[in-house]
């Protein structure tokens, strides 16, 4: 498992002694001395989680994860000295995922900051499921297909059997398949199926009379080649 981890803590030993467990991991982490510190951080590089002192000279750990929790969602693991019920209370409500009282057993935190990035990482990639390929970019919930990061304008309706056909990448597709999984019904016009794929082909291929990604094959249906899914 890879991952980054912020560390917010103004004693420097104690910090890099995180740091050491967490490199022993396999973890990669920033030690940031001050809350200031660490919000410049976030601002330039992207991490999978933190773990928070209260006690910092200047902005304090609650002050911290009030801001923290207006822009990122990453989990939080308050380390702290202070272990009274309020203080548990008051970081949980302001978004800290869990709360380990000072001093700690390294191995305990480590295995819960891996356990943390676990479900986080998996809970992300459950929300967002993307499919590349060639310069495009779908996002499967979003509905929405970008080329080189713009938006390329597509139907719903489009939307969806190019989902389907993407879905069941590297599988021969008959009109049927598309028509009943798509339509979400049994009878219809199937002729529409090639309307649409023709749509599709003009506005993902190159060239849309000889197609690279979505191919015909004659007397079956169709196939999204999956050689190209990154
Ligand atoms: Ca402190």
């Amino acid at each position: 498992m890879k991952g980054k981890v912020l560390i917010i803590e103004d004693e420097e030993e104690i910090g890099e002694l995180i740091q050491l467990f967490l490199s022993n991991e396999g973890l990669d982490s920033f030690l940031a001395v001050s809350a200031e510190q660490a919000l410049n951080y976030l601002d330039r590089e992207s991490f999978d989680l933190v773990v928070l002192d209260l006690n910092l000279p200047g902005m304090d750990g609650f002050e911290f994860l009030l801001d923290f929790r207006k822009h990122y969602t990453i989990p939080v693991i308050i380390v702290s000295a202070r272990s009274s019920d309020e203080d548990v209370i008051a970081g949980l409500g302001l978004g800290a995922d869990e709360f380990v009282t000072k001093p700690f057993k390294p191995k305990l935190l480590t295995a819960r900051i891996r356990a943390l990035i676990r479900r986080s990482s998996k809970y992300s990639q459950q929300q967002r499921l993307i499919f590349r390929f060639g310069d495009y970019e779908l996002d499967y919930d979003g509905y929405l297909l970008k080329k080189k990061g713009e938006i390329v304008n597509l139907s719903t309706r489009e939307i969806e059997v190019l989902r389907f056909l993407i879905e069941n990448s590297g599988k021969v597709l008959s009109p049927d398949d598309i028509f009943t999984s798509v339509w979400q019904q049994e009878y219809g016009d199937i002729s529409a199926i090639a309307v649409y794929i023709q749509r599709l082909r003009k506005k993902i291929e190159e060239d849309y009379r000889n197609p690279q990604y979505l191919k015909t094959i004659h007397g079956k249906g169709y196939i999204f080649i999956k050689d190209f899914i990154k």
